[in-house]
C-alpha cells in the first residue's frame, strides 16, 4: 500500500465499536441511541468514515438481548450483532468481537455506558496522530464502591510487583488498529487476560483519561467470583512469580529447620534443659503442611493451565451474525 493511501485511511478510518453483552436488555436501548448519535456526529465532522458501526457480541444471554440486537440491526445499518453459542465470559466475547468485526479501527467498551463515550473522539484523534493502540485509563474511581476501589488498586500494584506489564487503571476500554488486531489473532492462549496481552503487542500506543460512570441500568455481570477468577488469570498467565515464591519460601523454611536441628543438638549435648515438647513438634507440622498444600495448589494451577491449553479447544463458537456489516457487500 502506498503511503499516501494509508495516510488517507488514517485520517478517515472506518470505526467499529465492539461491545460484549450478557443479559443487557435494560441498557441496550439507551446504549444504542447514544452510540448511534456519536457515530453520526463523528461521521458528520469527517473524523470517521461511512460504514462505521456498532458490533454487539451477545455472550449467550438468557434475556431479550439477542432479539433486541437483531431487531435494531434490521432498523439501522449502524447496528450489527454476533451471537455466541453460549456464555463464554467477557474476555472471550470481547476477543470474538475484535476478531470478527471489520473496520480500520476497533474500540472495545462495556455495554452499560460506564465507559465515557466522550473519550472515543479523543481516542480516534490519537489514532489519527499515529497510535496503533489507545488505552483509556480511569482518572478517578470515586464512582466505585470502597471495596472495588481498594481491591482494584492493590491488584494493579500487585501485578506490577509480579512483573506483569499492565497499563495502570486501564480495563478493556481501548482502541486497536486493524494491524494491532491482526497481531492479536496469532495469540491463541486458552486463558485470556486481554489487558495483559495487548500491551505486549508493542506498536505505538498512547492513553486518554476518562471518568467512569455508574452502570446505566441492570446489575453487574461480574460477581466477585468472576472478578477473582479474572484477577487470578492475570497473575498466572503472565507471571511465574508465584512458583518462584514457593521455591523461596521452601528454601527459607529448610534453612530455618536446619538451624533448629543444630540448636536442638547443642541443647541436648551441652545443657540439661528439658527438650521442647508439644508446641515445637506440632506447630511446625501444621505450618509445613500448610505451606506444602499451598505450594501444591499453586503448582496445580499452572499444571491445570497446561492441561487446558494442551486441549487447544476453540474459545468461542459464533451461532449467528446480523447487520449490514456482515451482509454480502460488507462481506466477511
Ligand atoms: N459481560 C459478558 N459476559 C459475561 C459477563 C459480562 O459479555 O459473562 C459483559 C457485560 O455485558 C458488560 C461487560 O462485560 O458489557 C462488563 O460487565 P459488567 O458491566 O457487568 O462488569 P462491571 O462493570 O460490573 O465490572
Ligand atoms: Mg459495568
Amino acid at each position: 500500500m502506498d503511503i499516501q493511501k494509508s495516510d488517507a485511511l488514517r485520517r478517515m478510518p472506518v470505526l467499529s465499536l465492539v461491545l460484549p453483552c450478557y443479559n443487557e436488555q435494560e441498557v441496550l436501548p439507551e446504549t444504542t441511541r447514544q452510540l448511534e448519535a456519536l457515530l453520526a456526529r463523528l461521521q458528520a465532522s469527517g473524523e470517521i468514515a461511512e460504514g462505521s458501526a456498532i458490533y454487539y457480541v451477545d455472550d449467550g444471554s438468557r434475556d431479550a438481548t439477542w432479539d433486541m440486537i437483531s431487531s435494531y440491526s434490521e432498523q439501522s445499518d449502524k447496528v450489527c450483532g454476533i451471537k455466541l453459542s453460549r456464555n463464554r465470559g467477557h474476555q472471550n466475547a470481547l476477543l470474538c468481537g475484535l476478531l470478527t468485526a471489520p473496520g480500520d479501527i476497533l474500540i472495545s467498551l462495556d455495554a452499560d455506558l460506564q465507559d465515557d463515550l466522550e473519550a472515543i473522539p479523543r481516542m480516534v484523534a490519537e489514532y489519527r496522530k499515529g497510535s496503533e493502540i489507545v488505552f483509556a485509563v480511569r482518572r478517578r474511581r470515586n464512582k466505585d464502591t470502597f471495596f472495588k476501589r481498594v481491591s482494584a488498586e492493590s491488584y494493579y500494584k500487585f501485578l506490577a510487583f509480579m512483573g506483569v506489564q499492565i497499563v495502570y487503571n486501564h480495563a478493556d476500554f481501548r482502541l486497536m488498529s486493524r494491524r494491532a488486531v491482526e497481531s492479536l489473532r496469532s495469540y491463541d492462549e486458552t486463558h485470556l487476560f486481554l489487558r495483559g496481552l495487548i500491551p505486549q503487542l508493542g506498536y505505538k500506543s498512547s492513553t486518554v483519561e476518562f471518568d467512569r460512570a455508574e452502570r446505566f441500568a441492570g446489575e453487574s455481570k461480574y460477581p466477585l467470583t468472576k472478578m477473582l477468577s479474572l484477577a487470578w488469570q492475570g497473575v498466572t498467565s503472565f507471571s511465574a512469580y508465584p512458583l518462584r515464591l514457593i521455591t523461596g519460601v521452601g528454601m527459607a523454611i529448610s534453612i530455618l529447620s536446619l538451624a533448629m536441628a543444630f540448636w536442638a543438638i547443642v541443647t541436648k549435648l551441652f545443657t540439661n534443659q528439658a527438650l521442647p515438647g508439644w508446641a515445637s513438634t506440632v506447630i511446625p507440622m501444621y505450618f509445613l503442611g500448610g505451606v506444602q498444600l499451598l505450594s501444591l495448589g499453586i503448582i496445580g494451577e499452572y499444571v491445570a493451565k497446561i492441561f487446558e491449553s494442551s486441549k487447544n479447544r476453540p474459545r468461542f463458537h459464533v451461532e449467528s451474525l446480523c447487520g449490514k456489516g456482515f451482509s454480502e457487500d460488507g462481506s466477511r
